[in-house]
């Protein structure tokens, strides 16, 4: 079987983290007999500063004829001061657009053997957590209507219902798919398209009876996470509420440089990236932790190439290199094994 794959490197640390992604998958592929061919593309930063846009039409038609697409990160302070059409994640909300990603599948998963990287206190953590966030990814306040004038500036929320039931349906199959329970979180108290995700999210999940459904207002939800975080299975929510939910969920399983992210839309194409940004302070010195980038790559033999047991091969050697003491700086903890992106690279592809 032959599959089309878009690589993204991107900025900052993503052409470092996708190297060690795009070498465990040459030895996936070897191992499962894939025919995988790469086209390399340039979006972000590095694509502003050849061709002036941040996502140029090649990167983007070229994506759209993928079966799928590994992305690294975008931005830098170099383009910091850029007008918001021109900045590099003008590529990322475009990308997501124009491949009608509408639904960003974020799983916080803590690794048992890094226990000692989590900040929070063992009987906090209890039995582990394995909390999946499934983010709304294309509407809501990133996408509604904007402007700036003399005396302020402001942004619109808006969400449709049809917009809120997709969403939910791919909450609740998740969820299907593993404890079935899923919370929902959103500012109904204030917010009026809160109030219709609230509603909407309760008529969606009539159609799911198995599924315990709850709903939680996002201040108190991002305050149960640290407070505890093993109540909570699937959360769903709105494109703001879970871009900030995930970075806090992310902090759970020690690094950020541990989550894996899958951007799904109605067929089986996906764009999968880590969920972590170009980290430029730590870029071209071999200390980023390259494991988000290649647990997506497990996430997209799975929900793209239907390879179940290729994905689980990937995690499997992820986990087999923390078992065996391999670490990189951000997930250290107690540890003396600590190697460089290139090393850990190198330690799972000899796991596969
Ligand atoms: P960031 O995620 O890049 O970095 C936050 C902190 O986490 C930094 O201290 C960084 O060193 C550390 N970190 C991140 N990834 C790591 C990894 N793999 N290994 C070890 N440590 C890691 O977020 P930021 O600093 O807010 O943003 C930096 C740039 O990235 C900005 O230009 C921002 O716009 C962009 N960004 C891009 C994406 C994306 O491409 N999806 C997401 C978020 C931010």
């Amino acid at each position: 079987m032959t599959y089309n794959l878009a690589v993204i490197p991107g900025d900052g640390i993503g052409p470092e983290v996708m190297k060690e992604a795009v070498k465990v998958l040459d030895f996936v592929a070897k191992k499962f007999d894939l025919d995988i061919r790469y086209t390399y593309l340039k979006a972000g930063g590095c694509a502003y500063d050849e061709f002036g846009d941040p996502l140029p039409d090649e990167t983007l038609n070229t994506a759209i004829k993928s079966d799928a697409v590994l992305l690294g990160a975008v931005g830098g302070y170099a383009w910091d001061e850029l007008p918001v059409d021109k900045r590099p994640e003008k590529a990322l909300l475009g990308l997501r657009k124009s491949l009608g990603l509408f639904a960003n599948l974020r799983p916080a998963v803590l690794f048992p053997q890094l226990a000692d990287a989590c900040p929070l206190k063992d009987e906090i953590i209890g039995d582990g957590l394995d909390i999946l966030v499934v983010r709304e990814l294309t509407g809501g306040i990133y996408f509604g209507k904007r402007g700036t004038d003399e005396n302020g500036a402001f942004d619109t929320l808006y969400y449709s219902v049809p917009e809120i039931e997709r969403i939910t349906h791919v909450a609740m199959k998740a969820a299907m798919k593993r404890n079935k329970k899923v919370m929902s979180v959103d500012k109904a108290n204030i917010l009026d398209s809160s109030r219709l995700w609230r509603k909407t999210v309760k008529r969606v999940a009539l159609e799911y009876p198995e599924i315990q459904l709850d709903h939680m207002y996002v201040d108190n939800a991002s305050m149960q996470l640290i407070r505890k975080p093993g109540q909570f299975d699937v959360i769903v929510t709105g494109n703001m509420f879970g871009d900030i939910l995930s970075d806090e969920a992310s902090m759970l399983t020690g690094s950020i440089g541990m989550l894996p992210s899958a951007s799904l839309g109605e067929g089986h194409a996906g764009m999968y990236e880590p969920v972590h940004g170009s980290a430029p302070d730590i870029a071209r010195k071999n200390l980023a932790n390259p494991l988000a980038t290649i647990l997506s790559v497990s996430m997209m033999l799975r929900y793209s190439f239907g390879l179940d047991e290729a994905a689980k091969c990937v995690e499997d050697a992820v986990s087999k290199t923390l078992d065996e003491g391999y670490r990189t700086a951000d997930i250290a903890g107690n540890s003396h094994h600590i190697i460089g992106t290139r090393e850990m690279g190198d330690a799972v592809s000899k796991n596969i």
